[in-house]
Parts: C-alpha cells; sequence; structure tokens
C-alpha cells in the first residue's frame, strides 16, 4: 500500500503537487481564479480554433440534445450506435485521407484501446521518448516489450530497430506535432523507416488535426503520407472543441478494432451533442479555411511579440510555444508572477516532461484577440528574464 499521506506531502515539498485550480470561465479566452477575481488570458487552451463557441456547432449540438438527449445510453455494439456516429466516422475517414474511421470516449482511451489491440507480449514497440502518456500506457498495457529512440532521432529509431525487431511484429509510434515541445516529427523519415523495415505505424495527430495542410487534415495529409501509414489517431476535444476521439485507417483494421479494442468495446458511446458539435466542426475545416489563417497570424504576433521583447530561444514551428525553465520551482513561480499580470499559463513539471526541463507551455487560441497577444507577449518576455 502507498502512504498517502506521505506521498502528499513529498509532491508539495518537490513543488510536484497537482491541485484543481478551480477556474471560473467568463468567455472562451479568459478565465477567473475565483468568481470575483480579475480575467486572465488563457494561454493553456487547445481549443486552437475557437470551435467550442463557434456557432454552427454550439447550432448542431443543441439540436441534437433536444432530439436525442443528453447521453447516447449505451455502447456502441448495444444500442448506443447513432447515426452520428456513423457520419462523423464517416466525415473523418474523408479528412484523414482513410478508408474508415472508428470513435473513442478520448484520446486517452484510444490509444489504451487500440495499440494493445495491434501488438502483445511476443511483439516489439519502437515509439518517441516524448510520446504522450496515453501512448505509453498503451504500450504498457499491450504487453508489448517498448523501445524508446531519442526525441525525432531517426538514426536511432533505425540502429533500434535493426538491433531488436528480429522475426517479430513491429509497430512504431510517433506523434506529428508534440504536445509538450511543439516540434514536429520527420514523418517522411519515420515512413520511410516503416516500409523498409515491414513495421506498422501509428501516428497521433492530436495537437495538428484542424491546423495543418488543406482542410486541416493534419501534419500527414501536408506531407502526402497519408497513404503510407496504417493508423492516424487523434482527438476530438482540442481543435475540434468538442470530446472524444477517432482512430483511422483501411477499412479491416477498424473492423478489426472494433472486435478488440477493449475500450471500445466496453465503454459508453459518445454523446449525441457532442457528436454534432465534432461533425459540424469538421466540417467549418474545409468551409471555414480563414479560421487556420487567423490562428497562424495569431501565433505570429504572439512569437515574434516575444521576440521583440528579447527572447533568444527559438519558438518552434507551431501553435504550441513552450519556454523552458528547468527548475520545478522556477517554472511554479513564474506561472505565478503571469497570473498576477493577466496571463494564464500552467507550469508543465515532471513526469510530464523530462526531468528538469519545466516549463510554460503556451497556446494560442483564436479567442485571444491581437492586442491580447501583443500585451501578453511583452509581459511574458518580462518576466522570463527574471528568471
Ligand atoms: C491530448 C492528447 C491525447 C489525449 O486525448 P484526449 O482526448 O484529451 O484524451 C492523446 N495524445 C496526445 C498526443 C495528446 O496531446
Amino acid at each position: 500500500m502507498v502512504d498517502i499521506a506521505a506521498y502528499l506531502k513529498r509532491q508539495q515539498k518537490d513543488g510536484r503537487l497537482r491541485q484543481l485550480p478551480e477556474l471560473e470561465h467568463p468567455d472562451g479566452g479568459r478565465v477567473r481564479l475565483s468568481a470575483a477575481g480579475p480575467d486572465l488570458l488563457d494561454f493553456s487552451s487547445n481549443d486552437y480554433l475557437g470551435l467550442s463557441r463557434h456557432p454552427l456547432p454550439l447550432v448542431a449540438a443543441a439540436d441534437a440534445l433536444s432530439r436525442y438527449g443528453t447521453g447516447a445510453g449505451a455502447a456502441r455494439l448495444m444500442s448506443g450506435d447513432f447515426a452520428l456516429h456513423r457520419e462523423l466516422e464517416a466525415a473523418l475517414a474523408r479528412l484523414k485521407e482513410q478508408e474508415a474511421a472508428l470513435l473513442f470516449g478520448s484520446g486517452y482511451l484510444a490509444n489504451v484501446g487500440l495499440i494493445p489491440a495491434l501488438v502483445g507480449r511476443h511483439d516489439v514497440i519502437f515509439g518517441d521518448r516524448l510520446n504522450h502518456a496515453s501512448i505509453h500506457d498503451g504500450c504498457q498495457l499491450s504487453g508489448a516489450r517498448l523501445h524508446r529512440f531519442a526525441h525525432n532521432d531517426c538514426n536511432h529509431l533505425e540502429d533500434l530497430i535493426k538491433r531488436h525487431r528480429g522475426g517479430k511484429e513491429a509497430l512504431i509510434v510517433v506523434e506529428s506535432l508534440y504536445s509538450m515541445d511543439g516540434d514536429i516529427c520527420p514523418l517522411a523519415e519515420v515512413v520511410a523507416l516503416k516500409e523498409r523495415y515491414g513495421c506498422r505505424l501509428l501516428v497521433d495527430e492530436a495537437h495538428a488535426t484542424g491546423l495543418f495542410g488543406d482542410n486541416g487534415a493534419g501534419l500527414l495529409a501536408a506531407e502526402g503520407l497519408a497513404h503510407r501509414v496504417d493508423l492516424v489517431m487523434g482527438t476530438l476535444g482540442k481543435a475540434l472543441g468538442s470530446y472524444g476521439a477517432y482512430v483511422a485507417g483501411e477499412q479491416r483494421l477498424v473492423s478489426f478494432l472494433l472486435n478488440r479494442a477493449r475500450s471500445f468495446i466496453f465503454s459508453t458511446a459518445l454523446p449525441p451533442a457532442s457528436t454534432a458539435a465534432a461533425l459540424a466542426a469538421v466540417q467549418l475545416l474545409a468551409d471555414e479555411p480563414e479560421l487556420r489563417r487567423e490562428l497562424w497570424r495569431r501565433v505570429e504576433i504572439f512569437k515574434s511579440g516575444l521576440t521583440r521583447g528579447g527572447i533568444k530561444a527559438g519558438l518552434g514551428p507551431s501553435q504550441i510555444v513552450p519556454l523552458t525553465v528547468g527548475d520545478n520551482q522556477a517554472a511554479l513561480d513564474l506561472a505565478q508572477r503571469l497570473r498576477q499580470r493577466g496571463v494564464y499559463a500552467a507550469a508543465v513539471r515532471p513526469p510530464t516532461v523530462p526531468a528538469g526541463q519545466a516549463r510554460l507551455r503556451f497556446s494560442v487560441t483564436n479567442h485571444l484577440d491581437h492586442d491580447d497577444l501583443s500585451a501578453a507577449s511583452a509581459i511574458i518576455a518580462t518576466e522570463l528574464q527574471k528568471c
């Protein structure tokens, strides 16, 4: 048994204790730490395109709510299967240029379900060292031998494949855009290795879907690689502004997962209203490309403000901007000072990131206007230089 009191005390002492921030949400881009507190700009949201409050998903959700009620009532394979689910799967498959797609309750559930469905204890997995916790947990749960390669290092990946592949079934798992570092996987190289060595490849596009490529299909599609991966997954809870997740691939792979992925089989289907909101959001990716243009314009304003404020570090290629501080307590202190000046960004600490790399992670969304972003970038640059 864990000593619960000692554990909490130790976490507190190490600056690692997690606590709910107890926020209020006056609008899409602002949070308050108490009902009467001042508004803080929200740099921690992944609602990149602002779709959680866009009128079309709102109307679609309200319509589904009044038509079908608040919950699906059962798992898909029981009586929880709705036409809305199948329509959303078809729309996601088209978006991701795959034959078929399957919905899951969340991205976490997708990764812990599909990885153990694909590989077992006689198989091997090659995963990027910075893969998301849900991928890591899926790998553990599968019982397969996990070999982790240095972040985005394809030479290391190839070396590990040569040494450990043998005649075994092998799965490579990467993210296309890394959630805590905001950097991009060398997808073409990974695809080449997967083909050369006959491995399967799963790509997690949680943070890239909606943002990159024509129609916001993601980085795989943007690089013309959609047809050369076995499986791509993503969440509906980030740029699509809803909740839930999907995996897309060949029809027979989806049929296989429907039979084998336990987090799909034994879990209640997505609520109709969230499903309808996600479906409207996928439609918007094609219908309103200016949503993406607006986001990238905002990202540019934020980054150039940081640079003008004297930040020398590279700010990366995406809407996720990490500023590494190092020490856990220093990161917490910086987050606290920024709050006092109206900027809300969570300090990200181990084990979410490697030890000694505590950071503040800023994500830019369409909820923040140009003036917000200029003002915040100046404040952030000033406070960071005091660290
Ligand atoms: C957020 C995230 C997930 C989990 O998705 P949820 O729908 O939030 O459970 C999975 N993978 C990556 C890379 C993520 O960033």
